[in-house]
């Protein structure tokens, strides 16, 4: 289903550039382990990490779920900035606020529209409302003060016998790597330091004789909480945060064994529940699209 706003002849150029098959483009699903093209994205290293049976059911089984209201508000926020430093990229300036914020709304509507998503506590008309805000001061304060030379950039490489891949939001001319999030919460430091892009973005361009410890990692975190408070009109907490990346050699060591053992763990077809009594917090109704399917929801710690 195309998107309904797309007449700017800038926005139709970026979607295609970046293959957002917003114009009606079929996106085909992601090759399985053991098709020869078969590749371990950033996000199904995530799923492998937080628990290998989710990633069986999703990546091996091929069953979809119902995307969560927040995995639409992200996806929606991600396309409207991609587009906008796309067109920042090519013509030196973004598209006028109205068309950013017809884009998000646009963007939004569609992925709420198409299936039953899981919106949990979540009203989705307030939460486009706190994405309409939240983009307009990203693209209005934040972007304009970044030179764009890579939007939605892919590195590739091998490990052992797997093929990885890494796709960053944005390269500045600076060299400098920047993640575009979207958080309910202002981020802690803690939150900084036990993300794994940086990593596997480094370790990409290792393979391309780069030096990456000489490669500057930032975050732009959106926080949702601070929109509804500027909604409400309380406070004017700050909607950005812009966060280094906190990396080590011993992170890099240990996510590059991480990596390792889940690459051997995908070839073997070894996908082991981890439960919320093996400490997933994520193991829950809320959090889990395949709770009804697996044997491993509700298992808990006896007497916790
Ligand atoms: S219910 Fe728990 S164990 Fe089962 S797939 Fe989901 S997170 Fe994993």
């Amino acid at each position: 289903m195309p998107i309904s706003g797309l007449s700017d002849k800038r926005i139709i150029d970026a979607t295609k550039a970046l293959r957002l098959g917003l114009d009606g483009e079929v996106i085909v699903d992601r090759p399985k382990p053991g098709d020869p093209d078969f590749y371990l994205s950033h996000t199904q290293l995530n799923m492998m990490l937080r628990c290998p049976k989710q990633y069986q059911f999703r990546y091996v089984d091929g069953r979809r779920v119902p995307p969560s209201g927040a995995l639409v508000f992200g996806k929606a926020f991600d396309v409207t900035t991609s587009v906008d430093y796309e067109v920042r990229r090519e013509a030196g300036e973004g598209l006028p606020q109205e068309a950013v914020l017809d884009l998000f709304s646009d963007s939004f509507d569609r992925g709420a529209g198409e299936e039953d998503i899981r919106w949990g506590d979540e009203d989705p008309g307030a939460m486009k409302d706190e994405g309409v805000v939240l983009v307009g001061n990203y693209t209005s304060e934040v972007s304009p003060t970044v030179q764009p030379k890579l939007v939605q950039h892919e590195g590739k490489f091998r490990l052992g016998a797997v093929e990885m891949k890494v796709v960053i939001d944005l390269v500045d001319q600076q060299n400098t790597v920047i993640d575009i999030k979207t958080a309910g919460r202002k981020w802690s430091d803690a939150a900084a330091r036990i993300q794994h892009i940086p990593y596997l973005w480094y370790l990409s361009r290792l393979t391309k004789g780069a030096r990456p410890w000489e490669m500057q990692f930032l975050y732009h975190v959106n926080v949702r909480s601070a929109a509804r408070q500027r909604l409400a009109g309380r406070g004017h907490a700050e909607m950005v945060q812009i966060l280094p990346a906190v990396l080590s050699k011993a992170g890099f060591g240990l996510y590059y064994e991480q990596l390792f053992t889940v690459a051997k763990q995908i070839k073997a077809g070894l996908f082991p529940p981890r439960t919320a009594a093996s400490g997933n917090y994520l193991c829950s109704e809320k959090f889990c699209g395949y709770w009804s399917l697996c044997a491993g929801r509700g298992q808990k710690v006896i007497g916790r």
